[in-house]
């Protein structure tokens, strides 16, 4: 069996090659992205797997049906680049990765809060001062804390499961209740969440209920001691709002994996130029973590990434079911 990867990243090259060796089906890995340009490389292929956010031609489903393909794999969450009826109508099976590693978000989402909470940005600023006094340090410990999670799906589900671990008090909102998160958080309203939670820290998709949820009306109602976590999508915060939030100590810091203007500047050696405003003035506060959207960036999330797409490309070709099959 034979497949060609597209969109091929670096960092993703060893897990191919370990998933290649482990079950000797030979995998040809290319940096481009499937178009219409690239799509007749897949002729004499059994199978294809690709990422991208790009919507795919109409030309890409008909050839790859003439290539004798069977599916389409996206190894990535999303796959709105796909046209579901096209799919049809060309027999072409959608699967893709739904959660290749929540913990690796949760892990990061937990890290960023822990540093927050020990005030370790005044810490690090201290010492480059040569400052060694320990006046306006004083912490917290994590059990005494409410945390609030807005959206406990996969990666809000196991981000409850470590804060619960740790002793502290899990509070979350989401329209679906999971019975299997009753041991680790209590539901609540948005409301209440707000006004009680230490560290709020969001995991729900960029969407019509979540872009701007934090403006400056919300950042009135959380406690001014309060950490924001975002591991999600930059839209979901108001930079500007933030910044004066901040400003005006009505929260206490913020940890951001995300930006909503990230796309001119991350993923890539940036100059000063390219870097906009408002990620200057957060990244000079002492209590802001700005990461750059690579709270996924596990070994095990790649190898997940990687192994789960693969092995639906293999089910497929064999004419068996996939375990991961979108049906839209
Ligand atoms: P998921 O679908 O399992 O969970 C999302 C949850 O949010 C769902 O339970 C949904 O009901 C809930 N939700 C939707 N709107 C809401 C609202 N207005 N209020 C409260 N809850 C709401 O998704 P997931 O796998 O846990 O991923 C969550 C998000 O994390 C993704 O959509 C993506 O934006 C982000 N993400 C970030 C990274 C990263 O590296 N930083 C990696 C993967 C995913």
């Amino acid at each position: 069996m034979k497949i060609l990867m597209y969109a091929v990243l670096e960092p993703e090259k060893k897990y191919i090659k370990q998933w290649s060796e482990q079950t000797g089906v030979e995998v040809k890995c290319v940096d481009e992205r499937l178009n219409a340009q690239t799509v007749d490389w897949a002729q004499g292929f059994d199978g294809i797997d690709f990422q991208q956010t790009q919507p795919l031609e109409p030309v890409v489903y008909q050839k790859l049906h003439e290539y004798g393909i069977k599916q389409l794999t996206a190894r990535m969450v999303g796959y709105d680049m796909i046209d579901f009826d096209l799919a049809k109508k060309y027999s072409l099976v959608v699967t893709n990765v739904p959660a290749y590693s929540p913990r690796a978000i949760a892990e990061m989402g937990l890290t960023q809060a822990l540093r927050l909470v020990r005030k370790l940005g005044y810490y690090d600023q201290r010492m480059d001062k040569l400052d060694f006094r320990w006046v306006g340090l004083e912490s917290t410990e994590i059990y005494n804390l409410t945390v609030g999670i807005i959206g406990a799906g996969h990666i809000g589900g196991a981000t409850a499961q470590l804060y619960s671990a740790l002793g502290a008090k899990v509070i979350a909102t989401d329209p679906i209740h999971r019975v299997e998160l009753n041991p680790y958080l209590e539901y609540t309203d948005q409301e209440t969440l707000l006004k009680t939670a230490d560290i709020v820290t969001v995991h729900t998709p960029l969407n019509e209920t979540t872009t701007n949820m934090f403006n400056g009306a919300t950042f009135k109602k959380m406690k001014p001691t309060a950490y924001l976590i975002n591991m999600a999508r930059g839209g979901i915060v108001n930079a500007a709002d933030l910044i004066t939030a901040l400003q005006n100590k009505e929260i206490a810091g913020a940890a951001l994996d995300t930006l909503a203007d990230e796309g001119q500047f991350f993923e890539k050696q940036a100059t000063p130029d390219e870097i906009p405003e408002d990620y200057k003035t957060l990244r000079a506060m002492p209590n802001v973590l700005i990461s750059p959207h690579s709270a996924f960036y596990t070994d095990t999330a790649m190898k997940n990434m990687v192994a789960m797409g693969l092995n639906d490309v293999v089910a497929v070709v064999k004419g068996q079911r996939p375990q991961f099959e979108v049906f839209n």
